[in-house]
């Protein structure tokens, strides 16, 4: 059913009018409030319901406070109007201070708040009078106490109906599904209500027989009740709160184990972040990068509806986050429009909440991990708590990132390092052999480098062997990997290729290079360089281990440097060269 909330706001402002009416209307037709209560009862009758109402407690998503029995017990023992009085203004104090006490709706509009306090207090008063009236009427049984008994249940019965009843239909009318709102507060809500129906009869019935201190005493109990489900309900709620945080913890330290290079843990992290904090819309991991060249930040936003990465750089000290590196402290904010923070380049329009988390890597601080929210408040400190054991994890698994790439590649070229090039090579001979697939390894070697850097120095050969990297990366799959395997040497893995197959692919490199024109100032020399390149396949190039493979490869660009240089050479088994392959 589509949300209607004019026919909400109708029915709201119908029965608020309805209740204070029937409670008005009563009042004048008896000539007064007062019924059978004193103002001494009746001032105690609404401590005892303030009391009750402070002890709300949460059941699921709802909130129950037990006091219903009490204002049956109050309808029999001092009559319907005096007891719907009091409720109507109890519950309407109650429903205008609470959104004071309570994190949620503290960003409903005053007015709203105006009429549901009028009308909760209104609607349930005057229907506790109602009913209680109308039951009054009846002589149950000749016995007093049996009469009691009877009224109290009779009137605490069709009184929980009624009410949840009617609140339901109003929440129905604002768009809620009736079966959520039967199954998460009436259904409960009635049950632990009704339960106390006997506590309330034995309290009518004291009152009516002018027991007052065992009344008295008896009230004291009925709060103890409310008193022990409050904290029973609290323990509960903050146990499960914890196990869940435990189990969420140990899945995301499990995931991030499994992390090691650096775009893998981003995802991980928004992934989990995601996962632990539902309020979050967007997640940010504001980080060094994988190789901390600079001491600026990068921001990988995970922005949640859309299911999308973005990157931006910012400086160190920039908006919320720069101002929890400064402070290496967390930084909760409930409402960004009431706070002097900037968000900076990371803020997205409409943020209102945003909490972050210092990143710890090895005792400094290199980064931030944060949440954002569009709506006002919408993160607890169960969350700050939660995000702040993830960030423990986050930084663990950066550093892994870091150490991963540092180790792994090689600054200059950003090609991979010589060591992860021999592990490569031996688990490909590894499954080449196994599955019988064939895979090629291509030596490269720059043409009269030596000479490039007596000319020009070796900043400006760096920046060539840096262009020369990036021409050979420009022509790779997925699959290949590229390594920078000496001084100025480069070296490529080719799975699943065979010699001839190998040979175009070097083909197309080194005609790549020999095309580069290399810019090496605004109004330097525009250099160019030539490779010279050996490949050898397995099982094309015989067999044997993956030393031998890269042995043959350098005998191929060997033979390239003495046949002229820029030029491809290949190793079949025979030694046969790579005339044999072009012929
Ligand atoms: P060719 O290979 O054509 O036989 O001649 P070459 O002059 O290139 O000879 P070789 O490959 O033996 O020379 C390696 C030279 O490359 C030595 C050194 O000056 C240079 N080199 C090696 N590593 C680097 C580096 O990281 N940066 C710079 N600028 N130069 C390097
Ligand atoms: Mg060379
Ligand atoms: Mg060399």
């Amino acid at each position: 059913m589509p949300p209607r909330p004019s026919a909400q706001l109708a029915f709201t402002v119908a029965l608020t009018a309805l209740g204070w009416g029937v409670l008005v209307g009563h009042g004048v037709h008896a000539g007064g409030f007062a019924d059978r209560a004193g103002p001494v009862a009746f001032l105690g009758f609404v401590a005892v319901v303030a009391a009750a109402r402070a002890l709300a407690f949460r059941v699921g998503p709802s909130v129950l406070s037990l006091d219903s029995a009490f204002y049956v017990a109050a309808a029999v023992a001092v009559g319907p109007v005096a007891a719907g009085v009091m409720v109507a203004v109890t519950l309407s104090a109650d429903a205008l201070a609470r959104p004071w006490f309570g994190p949620r709706r503290r960003d409903a509009r005053m007015g709203e708040r105006l009429l549901y306090a009028a009308y909760f207090g209104g609607m349930s008063g005057g229907l506790l009078a109602a009913i209680a009236a109308l039951f009054a009427r009846l002589d149950l049984a000749a016995d007093l106490e049996v009469d009691v008994a009877i009224h109290v249940v009779l009137v605490g019965a069709t009184f929980l109906i009624a009410h949840n009843a009617l609140q339901g239909l109003r929440q129905v009318l604002g768009g809620q599904p009736w079966r959520r709102f039967v199954v998460d507060q009436a259904g409960p809500g009635m049950l632990a209500e009704g339960s106390l129906l006997p506590l309330a009869a034995v309290l009518a019935l004291l009152f009516t027989a002018r027991q007052q201190l065992a009344f008295a005493f008896l009230c004291a109990t009925y709060l103890l009740v409310n008193f022990i489900f409050n904290r029973l309900a609290r323990a509960s709620h903050a146990w499960r709160a914890r196990v869940r945080e435990l189990e969420q913890l140990d899945h995301s330290a499990r995931e991030l184990a499994r992390s090691i290079e650096l775009p893998h843990v981003v995802a991980t992290v928004a992934r989990q972040v995601a996962q632990a904090i539902p309020a979050a819309e967007t997640i940010a991991l504001i980080h060094r990068g994988a190789e901390r060249e600079t001491d600026g930040f990068v921001v990988d936003a995970y922005d949640r509806e859309h299911d999308a990465f973005s990157r931006v750089a910012i400086a160190r000290g920039d908006g919320a986050a720069g101002r929890v590196v400064a402070t290496l402290a967390p930084l909760a904010i409930d409402d960004l429009a009431d706070s002097d923070v900037d968000l900076g380049p990371s803020g997205t329009d409409g943020v209102r909440s945003w909490l972050g988390v210092p990143l710890f890597v090895a005792d400094a601080c290199e980064g931030v991990l944060a949440v954002q929210s569009r709506t006002v408040g919408a993160f607890t400190a169960s969350d700050q708590r939660l995000l702040a054991s993830l960030a423990l994890q986050v930084g663990a698994a950066l550093q892994n990132a870091h150490l991963y790439t540092m180790a792994m590649v090689d600054g200059l070229t950003g090609l991979f390092v010589r060591r992860y090039f021999d592990a490569r090579v031996d688990e490909e001979i590894e499954r080449a052999r196994r599955y019988g697939q064939a895979f090629a390894v291509v030596m490269i070697d720059i043409d009269d480098f030596k000479h490039l850097n007596d000319t020009h120095g070796h900043l400006i050969g760096d920046r060539v062997l840096r262009e020369v990297a990036a021409a050979v990366k420009g022509e790779l799959r997925g699959v290949d990997t590229a390594a920078r395997y000496g001084g100025e040497e480069l070296v490529i893995i080719l799975p699943r290729t065979e010699l001839v197959a190998a040979f175009a692919l070097a083909e197309r490199i080194r005609a790549r290079i020999a095309d580069r024109r290399i810019a090496v100032a605004a109004d330097g020399p525009v250099l160019s360089v030539t490779a010279s390149f050996g490949i050898a396949a397995y099982p094309d190039s015989g067999l044997g281990s993956a030393e031998d493979l890269v042995r043959r490869a350098d005998r191929a660009l060997y033979r390239a440097k003495r046949s002229g240089k820029n030029r491809v050479e290949l190793y079949w088994a025979d030694d046969s060269g790579t005339h044999r392959a072009i012929a």
